[in-house]
């Protein structure tokens, strides 16, 4: 059975060009770039084309790129390295409650360390309030960190105000930029905060490479200790093939990013207009307008999220409930109860994001399916509004 990968927020397949293009690094060219050697030499000379080039992309002059092993260290790197690098100034940090687990769980495990973190929820549209967050900046705050577009209901941030306010108050503004590089513009001189995160395998390039953007001037400490790579701040022989890739991704991405951009709302206005008319009690989660082009997150009422998906799998159709990490627990997403979503709503939702292999077809596979299992599964729902017609719940639920 064909899968029709609705998925792309949590994952997206290399292109072929970018394998194309990195072939060399994983085979032949193969030589270590801190090596004195004119092969190793030339390995150098391509990273460090891959480093301007992103630099280019993003309109990052006045920054410094740190290659990292992904979204998730380079969020780690950010947060620990600006937290640890100025807690003479302050212990204070905000964050947005919902950010993606990488920057969450970090400022949870410095709070451990004696940090103080506020966590700032959001309107029902999903978008951080900025009163709240400047009614939260104390005199010993010292880390903003506020993710430009939301991985779970795509709502972009305002970025731009937060890293504005940021910036006359002193404090550090870190933003998790992974869902958005490579489909909507992302400009570092335009957007000005001091830390951004861009992860390759989010923008069809090679999986476990990523990039921290540090603005010039920004102090912070590393993670790692072992070598003078990456100017002393990320040491550890560099992941050639994953760099060069990297940039060669986000290249094609931002030329195809403008015309990709229309296609897919196109797909995504078709397969939200569809859902909501042929099933009954279903709402869409978060800002329809504020909303990065391929992501769709809505929530079926009197269904669960998890038997949805299960049910869809069955039928080839691959989306998720939201964060990679919910799905596989039980617990409704952080994301949706942060915007005010009630407990069993939140259970019910389910995440579509699209993707540039996407066609009219794998919309109307959709929509043609699901209707026909929700209804299914509203049947035995113990919410469900044909209860009556079967009496008793059909399974106890637990919350
Ligand atoms: C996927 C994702 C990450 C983690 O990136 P990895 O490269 O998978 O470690 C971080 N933040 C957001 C918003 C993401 O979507």
């Amino acid at each position: 059975m064909k899968t029709i990968y609705l998925d792309h927020n949590a994952t997206t397949p290399m292109d072929k060009r970018v394998l194309d293009f990195i072939y060399p690094y994983l085979t032949d060219e193969f030589y270590n770039p801190s090596s004195i050697h004119l092969p190793g030499q030339q390995v150098r000379e391509e990273i460090e084309k891959s480093r301007k080039k992103i630099l280019e992309l993003l309109e990052g002059e006045n920054y410094n790129l740190y290659f990292t092993s992904g979204g998730t260290e380079a969020d780690n790197f950010a947060i620990q390295g600006a937290a640890y690098g100025n807690q003479k100034k302050g212990r204070h940090i905000i964050c947005s409650s919902i950010e993606h687990h990488a920057v969450i769980d970090t400022c949870k495990a410095l709070e451990k360390d004696g940090f103080e973190v506020t966590y700032l929820s959001t309107g029902s549209d999903g978008v951080v309030n900025l009163d709240d967050l400047k009614q939260s900046i104390r005199k010993d705050t010292i880390l903003v960190t506020v993710m430009h577009a939301n991985n779970e209901t795509g709502v972009i941030q305002p970025v731009e105000e937060i890293a504005r306010f940021c910036r006359e108050k002193g404090i550090i503004f870190h933003t998790d930029a992974v869902q958005t590089a490579g489909k909507i513009p992302l400009s570092l001189k335009k957007i000005g905060a001091d830390l951004v995160v861009i992860s390759s395998h989010k923008f069809y390039g090679p999986k476990a490479a990523g990039a921290l953007l540090v603005r010039k001037g920004t102090r912070i400490f590393p993670l790692f200790h072992g070598g003078s790579q990456e100017k002393n701040l990320r040491p550890g022989t560099e992941n050639t093939p994953g760099i060069i890739g990297m940039a060669r991704a986000l290249e094609i991405a931002v030329s195809e990013m403008e015309t990709e951009g229309i296609r897919q709302k196109e797909l995504r206005d078709r397969l939200e207009e569809g859902i909501l008319n042929l099933i009954p009690d279903v709402q869409v989660n978060g800002s329809r307008e504020k909303r990065v082009p391929g992501t769709l997150n809505v929530s079926i009422k009197y269904v669960e999220g998890e038997a949805l998906l299960m049910y869809l799998s069955d039928e080839g159709i691959a989306a998720s409930s939201g964060s990679a990490c919910s799905s596989s627990s039980l617990e409704p997403s952080h994301v949706l109860l942060s915007m005010g979503i009630a407990h069993e709503i939140a259970h019910g939702s389910i995440r579509f994001s699209l993707g540039k292999m996407n066609g009219e077809e794998d919309v109307e596979a959709v929509l043609k399916i699901l209707p026909e299992v929700v209804k299914k599964l509203r049947r035995f729902s113990p919410f469900g509004k044909d209860k009556e017609e079967f009496g008793e719940n059909v399974y106890a639920h637990t919350h």
